[in-house]
């Protein structure tokens, strides 16, 4: 038996011992901790009965109770995913370096990523559409997004109509969905009978109630889009049947003005009943995701209705009941992104960094010329990094490729994560799975907590 593969997690009143690799979690004593704890000191059953005053007897029973838990899910071990190098989830396709709003915190400076605020061309559409017939068998999503995608609508219906074509035609075997990322702030007619046409899901960025969202979400003159995105809310949701979701950004001024996701996420459904997802300005996010455990009380949560639980919880709770691996996000294997002149990134977020730019889409690129460029720098596998390979969440942790693995100074992925970003990551983790143990112990709250699982269409 390995004791490294095993995870000690002490909480108040509750200690969890953590199999990392089967996914066995076990709610134990502190004796059974302290015995774990010098066993992966490396101390044998003699020493630890002398200098902790346990009988041989205890110890021994101590690793038979654990080796036959763990035993039962060994069955269990993650398997590594074949890649398909031909199957991509999502190509985010800038069609606009343009955007009509000036958001204070935007990362893409105003839309245009530090190049011309230029629009994608014909030319340019149809080798993105030659680009993708020729180097995947099957993509599933394609989401228009900017600067502002809505500026630029020729180009995306032309898109939209080119690969219909090409799929009437044959060429295509497999049609894409297409969505769109916007602010909200650009409708008419013409835009509506395209959505109608060929959207099938639209994310629209607000940050909550007028007076939240009009401290960031401006015009040039200053002025707040509230009222515009209200209004194209309300109209896309009366002519369309493409479901919404929203997107805010969650800032300094949130936390000034009192404001928390609760509130955000409440707003937005009473006023216009609507879901999303609310990302933190990326200041503040290192610093606030372990907020959440300093006056937590699972019972008032479960009493709650698990309306508010903390980052992660669900999909972790999916991974250890379902004994699959979470992932990192694949940039480079099923998802990245294309500039409106064709060239290549490994996600929007680096989008016009040269560092970042894995060729263009009519010349040599990532996809046609692997040996040109250098995959390990692309693509993040957290087992495939010393760091990650001996880490007790590896199979646990998971998200943002660009927060764990990117080097803002350097401008590059680098193959170490963020060591500061790990700590706090794990410390998440580990309460989450005090959580998960906590909740289990108590039959009601567990039933409960199944039934919004299943709510959420989770199959555990
Ligand atoms: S916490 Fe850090 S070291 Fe551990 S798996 Fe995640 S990224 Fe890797
Ligand atoms: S790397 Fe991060 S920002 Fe980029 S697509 Fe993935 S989750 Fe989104």
């Amino acid at each position: 038996m390995n004791y490294n593969e095993i995870h000690v997690i002490k909480g108040e009143g509750i200690n969890v011992v953590y199999h990392y690799k089967t996914f066995t979690m076990m709610v134990v004593k502190d004796e059974v901790c302290q015995i774990l704890e010098a066993l992966k000191r490396g101390y044998s059953v003699i020493q630890i009965s002398k200098e902790a005053k346990y009988s041989e007897n205890d110890v021994m029973s101590v690793i038979q109770f654990i080796e036959e838990k763990i035993s039962k899910n060994e069955n269990y071990l993650p398997q590594q995913n074949s890649n398909n190098n031909r199957v991509i989830d999502r190509i985010t396709l800038h069609v606009s370096n343009d955007c009509n709003l000036r958001c204070r915190y935007c990362y893409a400076l105003g839309g245009n990523y530090n190049q011309d605020r230029a629009f994608m061309n014909k030319q340019t559409a149809n080798d993105f559409v030659d680009f993708c017939i020729n180097h995947f068998d099957q993509i599933n999503r394609i989401v228009f997004f900017g600067g502002e995608p809505m500026l630029n609508i020729e180009i995306m219906k032309y898109i939209c109509n080119l690969f219909k074509n090409n799929f009437s035609s044959g060429r295509l075997s497999q049609m894409p969905e297409f969505g769109i990322i916007t602010n909200g702030t650009i409708l008419n007619p013409e835009i509506i009978s395209f959505l109608k046409e060929n959207i099938t899901s639209l994310t629209v960025s607000i940050d909550g109630p007028k007076d939240i969202n009009d401290e960031n979400r401006v015009y040039s003159n200053g002025k707040g889009s509230y009222e515009t995105i209200k209004q194209f809310i309300k109209t896309v949701k009366s002519e369309t049947k493409i479901p919404i979701i929203y997107e805010a950004t969650y800032t300094r001024q949130h936390i000034e003005k009192q404001y928390k996701s609760k509130d955000i996420h409440n707003f937005m459904l009473n006023e216009f009943g609507i879901k999303g997802v609310i990302v933190e300005e990326e200041s503040l996010e290192i610093n606030r995701i372990l907020d959440y455990w300093q006056n937590y009380d699972y019972k008032m949560i479960a009493e709650n209705n698990f309306e508010n639980m903390p980052i992660g919880f669900w999909s972790i709770l999916k991974s250890i009941a379902g004994k699959q691996s979470r992932k990192i996000c694949p940039v480079m294997k099923r998802i990245f992104s294309i500039s409106s002149n064709g060239y290549i990134f490994p996600c929007h977020m680096l989008a016009g960094n040269t560092n970042n730019n894995l060729g263009n889409i009519k010349a040599q690129n990532f996809f046609n010329q692997r040996t040109l460029y250098k995959s390990s720098e692309f693509i993040i596998d957290l087992q495939d990094n010393p760091k990650c390979n001996g880490c007790w969440c590896q199979y646990l942790c998971g998200g943002c490729a660009v927060h764990q693995f990117y080097n803002k100074q350097q401008k590059k992925f680098q193959k170490k994560p963020n060591s500061e970003l790990c700590e706090i990551n794990k410390q998440h983790i580990a309460q989450i799975i005090l959580m998960i143990a906590a909740l289990r112990r108590e039959p009601l709250y567990w039933e409960k907590l199944m039934a919004k699982a299943k709510e959420r269409q989770m199959q555990l």
